[in-house]
């Protein structure tokens, strides 16, 4: 006892770099626009809002174990079979439960470049070995996904859309890679962004699942829905898939204003569709400004536009961030995830992307 050293930790977390959100004020701006966490910025359905309130008189109470609502509302909504849905707290607990379950220490878990965080944080706390493949132009590529497959590998992450670089890929390639990974391999969909894409070649995952036993796909309420302080998120998987999940979770992982909130956000269709249109109206015509200041955006099928800065000093993104902070607008930098001449701004609501949008303008204009 006493002074002395903490215990030490497995090697793998030491790895980590804690995650860091997104900062939520400007220091001295009179208001902040805050467009760095690829959150719903018309917030949740009234109706949610209502069903958390009422939920909150509850709160002596756990909440269902098995989440049974929410699964049913989930199974309707989406015409799937309730008892392969697993849900968690945010798709981040589902990433996390599948690195626990799947990784073995020295096992690895491969994922594009660019991948979202949380595959790198969650293979590495359950003492797996992260492995990045290349990308083309920022696109997740099959053939170096599958030229990095080892007889380690025992996950393959593929967010679609991708965070943070919007990029998306079209189901014909998702099956080739599928079907050039060996049945021992977890393919895992994380479809975060799925609601917001507009391409006829795309598929969220859910019919691989359905025809799969080693594709999971994952879903969020945290972006299309405004749930993203309740912490919801959901897997549609192979029964064996959910037979592991549910033995690995936590008996009350989604909380009890959680499940309802859900649930009641998913029976308002229309406030979900008024919130992906308006998204993804405004993504188009921010990304047709932000290029007719000369700026290059990388194409995004997200929430969200990654934005490239140059390097010339006093233009990097680094000072565009800067610049933003003044303006009280708070975008995403990029280094943690090896883009440092990027910035990744979410879509807000019509009013805060013009804000935005009019500050990077000045920002610009000031390079003469
Ligand atoms: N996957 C991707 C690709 C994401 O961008 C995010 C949110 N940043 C998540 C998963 C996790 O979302 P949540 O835990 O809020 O469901």
């Amino acid at each position: 006892a006493g002074a002395g050293r903490a215990p030490a930790a497995r090697p793998g977390v030491m790895e980590i770099s804690a995650y860091v959100g997104g900062a939520s004020g400007a220091a001295g701006a009179a208001r902040t626009v805050k467009l760095s966490s690829n959150e719903c910025a018309w917030g949740p359905s009234p109706k949610a809002v209502e069903a958390f309130e009422a939920a909150s008189k509850k709160l002596y109470r756990y909440p269902d174990g098995g989440a049974a609502d929410l699964r049913a509302a989930i199974a309707r909504r989406f015409g799937l079979d309730a008892s392969r849905i697993v849900c968690g707290a945010g798709s981040d607990e589902i990433i996390s439960l599948l690195c626990q379950a799947y990784l073995a220490p020295g096992d690895e878990a491969l994922y594009s470049a660019h991948g979202f965080l949380m595959y790198r944080i969650s293979t590495l706390a359950a003492g797996g070995v992260p492995v990045t493949a290349p990308e083309t132009d920022l696109h997740a590529d099959v053939d170096a996904l599958l030229a990095k497959v080892t007889d380690r590998t025992r996950i393959v992450f593929l967010a679609n859309p991708n965070n943070p670089t919007g990029t998306y890929l079209p189901a014909a390639e998702v099956r080739r890679l599928h079907a050039g990974l060996r049945p021992d391999i977890l393919l895992v969909l994380d479809a975060a962004y799925a609601e917001f894409v507009r391409r006829n070649d795309y598929e969220a995952g859910i019919e691989m699942v359905a025809t799969s036993e080693n594709v999971v796909m994952t879903r969020t309420f945290s972006k299309l829905y405004g749930l993203a302080g309740l912490r919801v998120g959901w897997a549609y998987c192979p029964e064996g898939v959910a037979d592991v999940l549910n033995r690995v979770r936590g008996p009350f992982n989604v909380n009890l204003p959680a499940q309802a909130a859900a649930v009641a956000a998913l029976a308002d269709t229309g406030w979900a569709d008024k919130v992906a249109t308006e998204t993804i109206r405004l993504r188009g015509l921010a990304a047709e400004r932000l290029a007719a200041l000369g700026l290059t955006v990388t194409p995004s099928e997200g929430n969200f536009l990654l934005v490239h800065f140059p390097v010339t000093a006093g233009r990097t993104a680094q000072d565009a961030d800067a610049f933003l902070q003044r303006e009280g607008v708070i975008v995403r930098r990029m280094e943690g995830y090896g883009l440092p001449g990027a910035l990744r701004i979410s879509i807000g609501t019509e009013e805060e992307t013009a804000a935005c949008l009019d500050a990077v303008a000045r920002f610009v204009e000031g390079w003469g």
